[in-house]
């Protein structure tokens, strides 16, 4: 096998999949052996700290296939961070990044790589349909994309995912964005060069549940619209000085009123007590915006690891290029 061909790396992140991960192996291994031996491949699979029998299951695979290598995290980080971890452990000449769970079909990596082949540096999946997600979650994944945006003075492509692929250049410096903050397609299409979209229509999952709980997709949203823009923060201020000057006019019309007849009597209790409570729920909203900000800067501050890791498997001694040379054919490894 020529040793010179271009090496992909395939990143995977992991997190209670040992339903899905032996058919997504074989899926994606077909994929990246139909495109030897124009090139090489390695596949890295994140373990985010599964607790049921993925770890194993990849462990087996990494014995069987010199070319997995399986970094396995001391518990769950997220599935940014899982994917931050797989991309450091990289060293193609190109990235991909896919979800485990079969959502995006390995088949479109062939697509993806005649792009880049074409000279486009990212090469990102666009959901050109989405099956087996429920109408919540595409209203909501539309909603959240016009309205980052809107904020966002960089723009971000809608209904794109983290299912795409990189040039090494761009590899690099993302490797060198450190942020906690993790939104990933965002700090992708912030890092620039030619970028193109490719659809593809997003499958239903093979096998078990989403594991983004509501809790989580808030938490990657705040993520990514505080991370992209900085609008929010100046919102209060701009409505802050829409309010002065609205009181502005009300107290010289009242005063006015009570010069031109000193008999008028202002009533206005329920009034007085809606703008109270409505002034005091757009502090408190400020003040929360506000909170999110410095919450993160709290988190920067701490300049932790991004991740621990516990174990890896398959980076052996033997060095990338050894291993290569051995791949073996899907058949071998399914007996
Ligand atoms: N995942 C992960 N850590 C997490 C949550 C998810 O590594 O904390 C992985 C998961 O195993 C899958 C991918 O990230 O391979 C996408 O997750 P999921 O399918 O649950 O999200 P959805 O596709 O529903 O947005
Ligand atoms: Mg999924």
């Amino acid at each position: 096998m020529n040793n010179e061909a271009p090496l992909l790396s395939v990143v995977i992140p992991v997190y209670f999949e040992e339903q899905v991960i032996d058919e997504f192996y074989l899926r994606l291994k077909a994929v990246l052996v139909g495109l030897k031996p124009r090139y090489r491949h390695e596949l890295i699979f994140v373990n985010d700290g599964s607790g049921d029998g993925s770890l194993e299951i990849l462990r087996g695979l990494s014995k069987k296939d010199p070319c997995l290598r399986v970094v396995s995290l001391s518990r769950n980080f997220g599935h940014q961070i899982a994917i931050t971890a797989g991309i450091n452990h990289a060293s193609g000449d190109a990235v991909v990044v896919i979800d485990g769970d079969l959502q995006d079909p390995p088949e479109v990596i062939a697509s993806m790589v005649d792009l880049w082949e074409n000279g486009y540096s990212v090469v990102y999946g666009v959901r050109e349909e989405r099956e087996g997600e429920n109408l919540f979650k595409r209203f909501t994944a539309k909603a959240f994309y016009r309205l980052i945006n809107l904020l966002s003075s960089h723009y971000l492509p809608p209904d794109s995912g983290d299912f795409r692929l990189m040039d090494g250049a761009v590899v690099d410096v993302l490797k060198e964005m450190t942020e906690e903050s993790r939104y990933l397609r965002g700090m992708i299409s912030w890092v620039g060069f030619s970028q193109i979209g490719l659809g593809y229509k997003r499958d239903a999952r093979y096998a078990g549940n989403t594991k983004y709980t509501l809790r989580k997709m808030i938490k990657f949203a705040l993520d990514g619209l505080v991370s992209f823009s900085d609008k929010p923060l100046r919102l209060s201020s701009h409505f802050g000085l829409l309010m002065t000057l609205t009181s502005f006019i009300a107290i010289i019309a009242l005063v006015v009123i009570k010069i031109i007849n000193p008999e008028a009597t202002m009533v206005g209790w329920t009034s007085l007590l809606v703008i109270i409570l409505f002034l005091g729920g757009i502090q408190l909203i400020s003040i929360g915006v506000l909170g999110e900000y410095i919450a993160r800067i709290f988190h920067e501050t701490k300049q932790r690891p991004l991740y621990v890791i516990a174990e890896k498997y398959g980076f052996g001694d033997k060095g990338a290029e050894a291993q290569l040379e051995e791949t073996p054919k899907v058949a071998d490894l399914t007996e």
